[in-house]
């Protein structure tokens, strides 16, 4: 039934069935109430969102919309199977500097695990075998 209203029970206003979810309330009030209750219970609004995250609807809701996200901002991450060639790119970078993370994964260690003089000695090694390389490659170049 179209143009069918209700009042709503917190401010008073008349308004058709679509500005209402499903109670006595208005959709604005209702919004408004639930910003009031949160501020008032920070702590229960905390464990409530928490709850509705992981429950089997929230998830489902949070992974729908992370999808929506990634397929309207493809540039804003480098998801592989989103931008492929972006999260090449960016490892390709990775590399070419020999971030510490880079150089800790390269001896089988997590940055967090790895001495930083051991990282920078790792890291003068590879500088120095590239170079070999890069010069190997010149002298057969020439030849
Ligand atoms: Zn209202």
């Amino acid at each position: 039934m179209t143009g069918e209203t209700k009042t709503c029970g917190r401010c008073q206003a008349v308004k058709p069935l679509a500005g209402f979810y499903s109670g006595l309330i208005c959709r604005e009030c209702s919004k408004k109430k639930t910003a009031e209750w949160k501020k008032a219970n920070p702590e229960k609004a905390r464990v409530s969102a928490l709850r509705w995250a992981s429950s089997e609807k929230g998830r489902a809701i949070n992974r729908a919309s992370a999808a929506k996200f990634y397929k309207e901002n493809p540039y804003t991450h480098s998801h592989y199977s989103a931008r492929p060639e972006v999260y090449r790119a960016k490892n390709k970078l990775t590399a070419e500097r020999l971030t510490d993370c880079y150089v800790a994964n390269g001896m089988g260690l997590s940055v967090r695990d790895a001495p930083k003089d051991l990282i920078q000695a790792k890291r003068e090694q590879m500088q120095i075998t590239r170079l070999l390389r890069e010069l190997n490659k010149q002298l057969k170049e020439t030849k």
